[in-house]
This record gives C-alpha cells, sequence and structure tokens, in this order.
C-alpha cells in the first residue's frame, strides 16, 4: 500500500572517506527530516560492491584498462601485471577465499600521481567510459562472461553467492554519491525494466573538476555542489530539468549539533588555551603528513619564551604506518594523534585551523566549522579544481612546503590573528550546511511526485535468466 516503507539505497565505495562520508549525510539527513514525521520511515542501506576492497579493484580495474585503450603498448608492463593481481583476487573473493591488501590498488594509483592522472583524462572521452562501463555492468550483473573471455580464467562460482547486488536490496530510490556508480546500475534497472519504477539520482561529490563519468543522461537527477559541476553536466548532455545544485552534502553532525569549544577541549582532552591546528590527510591520511607535523612542531614553540605558542592535532585516517611513525617522534608542543576517528566534527570543532589535501569532503567540512585552510596537496584531475575555490574564495591558501605551512600556522597563532580571522569569517560565508537537507527533501519530492509506490516487480527477467 501507500505507507509501505520505502527503500533507499546509497551506492558508494569506500575508497577514501569522501564518498562514505557524503552516504552518511545523505543517510542521517533522511532520518532527521523524514524519520517519525512520515507514516513510512526511509531504510538506507549500503551497498559496497560486495565490500570495500572489492570496489577499490573495480575502479581501480577501470583506470587500468582505460589506460590501455588509450596508451595501447606504452603502459602494457605496468598494467597487465596489475591486472593480474586484480583478476586474480577478484576472482579468489568469488570463491570465497581469504584476502589480504586489497585495497592497496587505490592507493597504489594515489601514490603514482601521474599514472592517476592519466587514468582519469584518458577515461574522460564518452565512448571509452561507456564502452567499458557497459563491459563492467556486464560484469557487475554476475555473468562475469566478458570476464572470461578476457582473462580465459578457469571459473567455479557458486551462483548463489555471485548473485548478491542490487536486486537484492528491493530499492525505491538509488542515490549513487560515486562517479562509476551510474552506469552499472542503470543499465541493470533498464535490463529489469525497472527504469520508469525506480528513482535513480546521483550526488555529486567532487567540487570541480570532476570526472565525466559522473555524468548520466538517464539519472531522474544529478546534484551538483557547484555551478561549475552544474555546467559541465549541461555540456554533458544532461537537461537543466534534470540538475540542481544545493553544494556537498555534509553530515548534519556539523551542522546541527551545538558545540562549544571548550567543552570539546575538555572531551578530546586538549589544551583549554592554545590555540589548535588540525592536521590531515584525507580518509587514508596522504600527503606530506609527516613533514608538516615535524616542522609544526618547532614553529609552534617559542624559543625565547621557552613555551608552546600552538597545539597540534593529527588524524591519519586509515593510515597506521603513518600513526606509529608519528608516535615515535618527540615533540615541544602538545600533540594529540589519531587513527580514523568517527566523529571529525568535534576535532574540527575543537581546533583554530586545517592542513589537509584538497578533499573536497574535509574542505566543505572545515568550511562549517568555519576554519581556514591551509592544503598542502591534491589529487590530479577530481581534486585540482578545489584549490581555487579555497583560495580564491578567501578561505585558504595553498602551498606544497611544509616549511611554509608550519611558519604561517604560527603566524596566525600570534602576529596575524586579524588574518586567521578574516578567513575564519569568509569560510563560514562559502559553507553550505544544509545542502544535505536540501538534496534530501528533493528527493522525497521526485517520490512524491511518482504517487504510491506499487509493490516493484523485482525479479529476474527471462532474458537475463537466459544468459545465466
Ligand atoms: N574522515 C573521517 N575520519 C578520519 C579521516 C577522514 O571521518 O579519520 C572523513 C572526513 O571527515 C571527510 C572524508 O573522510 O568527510 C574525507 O573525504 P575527502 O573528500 O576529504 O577525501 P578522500 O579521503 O575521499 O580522498
Amino acid at each position: 500500500g501507500a505507507e509501505r516503507t520505502k527503500n533507499v539505497l546509497i551506492l558508494m565505495s569506500d575508497t577514501g572517506g569522501g564518498h562514505r562520508a557524503s552516504a552518511e549525510a545523505i543517510r542521517d539527513a533522511f532520518r532527521l527530516e523524514f524519520g517519525d514525521e512520515y507514516r513510512y520511515a526511509s531504510t538506507t542501506l549500503m551497498l559496497e560492491c560486495s565490500n570495500r576492497r572489492f570496489c577499490g579493484y573495480v575502479e581501480f580495474l577501470l583506470r587500468s584498462f582505460m589506460i590501455k585503450l588509450e596508451f595501447g603498448d606504452e603502459y602494457e608492463a605496468i598494467e597487465l601485471k596489475l591486472f593480474w593481481v586484480v583478476v586474480k583476487d577478484v576472482w579468489k573473493e568469488y570463491t570465497g577465499w581469504p584476502l589480504n591488501d586489497m585495497e592497496r590498488s587505490y592507493k597504489f594509483m594515489i601514490k603514482h600521481v601521474q599514472l592517476w592522472k592519466v587514468a582519469f583524462h584518458s577515461t574522460s572521452p564518452r565512448w571509452i567510459h561507456s564502452c567499458y562501463l557497459a563491459a563492467i555492468a556486464a560484469f557487475y550483473a554476475k555473468y562475469f562472461l566478458l570476464f572470461l573471455l578476457l582473462t580465459h580464467l578457469p571459473l567455479n562460482l557458486n551462483r548463489q553467492e555471485v548473485e548478491a547486488g542490487l536486486m537484492e536490496y528491493k530499492p525505491d530510490i538509488i542515490i549513487s554519491v560515486h562517479p562509476l556508480m551510474q552506469h552499472i546500475p542503470l543499465w541493470v534497472l533498464k535490463w529489469q525494466g525497472l527504469q520508469k519504477k525506480v528513482i535513480f539520482v546521483s550526488v555529486i561529490t567532487d567540487l570541480n573538476t570532476c570526472h565525466r563519468t559522473w555524468f548520466h543522461p538517464g539519472v531522474n537527477r544529478c546534484y551538483c555542489p557547484s555551478e561549475e559541476v552544474a555546467k559541465r553536466a549541461l555540456l554533458d548532455g544532461l537537461e537543466e530539468s534534470q540538475t540542481r545544485v544545493f553544494g556537498l552534502p555534509i553530515r548534519p553532525s556539523f551542522c546541527r549539533a551545538v558545540l562549544s569549544k571548550d567543552d570539546l577541549r575538555v572531551e578530546l582532552e586538549m589544551d583549554p588555551e592554545l590555540p589548535a591546528v588540525l592536521l590531515m590527510g584525507g580518509g587514508e591520511g596522504m600527503g606530506p603528513v609527516k613533514k608538516t607535523a615535524k616542522a609544526l612542531g618547532e614553529s609552534l614553540f617559542d624559543e625565547e619564551l621557552g613555551k608552546p605558542i600552538g597545539q597540534l592535532i593529527i588524524i591519519c585516517g586509515r593510515n597506521k604506518d603513518l600513526v606509529s611513525t608519528l608516535e615515535l617522534l618527540e615533540w615541544n608542543i602538545p600533540v594529540k594523534i589519531r587513527g580514523f576517528v568517527t566523529q571529525m566534527e568535534k576535532y574540527m570543532g575543537a581546533c583554530d585551523c586545517i592542513i589537509t589535501k584538497a578533499g573536497p569532503g574535509t574542505i566543505a567540512e572545515a568550511l562549517i566549522r568555519g576554519l581556514p585552510i591551509i592544503l598542502n596537496d591534491y589529487i590530479p584531475g577530481q581534486e585540482k579544481g578545489n584549490v581555487p575555490y579555497v583560495v580564491d574564495n578567501g578561505a585558504g591558501v595553498f602551498t606544497r612546503s611544509p616549511k611554509e605551512t608550519a611558519k604561517l600556522v604560527a603566524e596566525w597563532f600570534s602576529t596575524k590573528r586579524d588574518e586567521l580571522k578574516r578567513m575564519s569569517e569568509n569560510a563560514l560565508k562559502l559553507a553550505q550546511p544544509d545542502a544535505v537537507f536540501d538534496i534530501v527533501k528533493d528527493i522525497h519530492e521526485l517520490a512524491c511526485q511518482r504517487g504510491p509506490l506499487a509493490n516493484i516487480p523485482y525479479g529476474l527477467t527471462s532474458s537475463i535468466s537466459s544468459l545465466i
């Protein structure tokens, strides 16, 4: 009936930290907006393509193939070797073997930024990514046919195991927060004859220079975080009626909870008085974190007075090596070193400025908390455009030099407090804390326009069954 619980399915990946944070933001906003108010509660399920590691691999696989397509033999050696690893592990995954070290591929690509750059730009032409994504779609739909042809691997798959996927969740609404999650699910919907019944929207999580795989004309809505991205969407064939510009979805905990800096510092066991700088590098703890930390250790210690003028919080994300390296160092100033933290809003709320790579999630969160930002790195391609977004709007600066970063923070904490304050005000002006609520309300409206959803006839169509 009309009051049946609607299923919302969020498609994401756990590479980095941004996609997960956006997915959580949307889920939480759904709960806050429509949790009890309505007869139905929204259920958000997270599909991680079986699991996070696997997803990283599919993403990587895609990139390496594209390099091959574009550059032929130039990159063959690297690509083939890695491709083999990928294939082997995916195969292992599906036959239930133990796995280790699976997210290495993403990290590998990130570390070899030139390779990533090539992959990012070479996959831009539509014919390349759509052909390849079509192939991957077949793969996702668990046929493995194409895969077999490509790899000649012996196949020993348990179909029950492999069948887990989109259809298991019977979604009424599908929300994609990942650049590679439009084509495949939309193909699956088409094959299932569900295109007209299931609402499909994309929420773009790159602020500016996003990859073209984000744009798919088959979506009901494409939520763009900025006008710049919306322009790109229109150029890429989306209709104006399909796009909306609200901002990047940020977890409601960043704007809804009223947290005082003093209380937070007590809770996090920080010095109550000293100004604090937060140092991080996205979900994977990337960028020149160690060098910057060392430089800050020196610049924030006043030799003449013999005492610190600031304190340092370092969040390493999933980078465990970084945690252990930093813990071995000696410090003259108060320092807290953390791995992956779940309550980022508290750490940001307790600090006075932030140093980070140009991750869109971290930037948008820092803006909401009014933190001036020093950007010290960016992933080529999708993060490059985030730098002018921050710098040109007077909310921060860009420098790759740890020394310069450390000097700047020391100035902000002593002689240039005005500058810090001004940048903080500019940051707050750029912040869009309500974007996530605008997005879920708009999705809700779309759902209402569809009227009461009849039970959606999920199940394999005959054409698909015959393939399996
Ligand atoms: N994050 C977190 N805990 C950590 C490190 C990062 O919750 O220990 C979150 C951070 O708040 C942000 C996201 O992970 O929302 C990082 O996203 P971003 O787009 O900045 O970079 P990515 O890691 O996706 O490259």
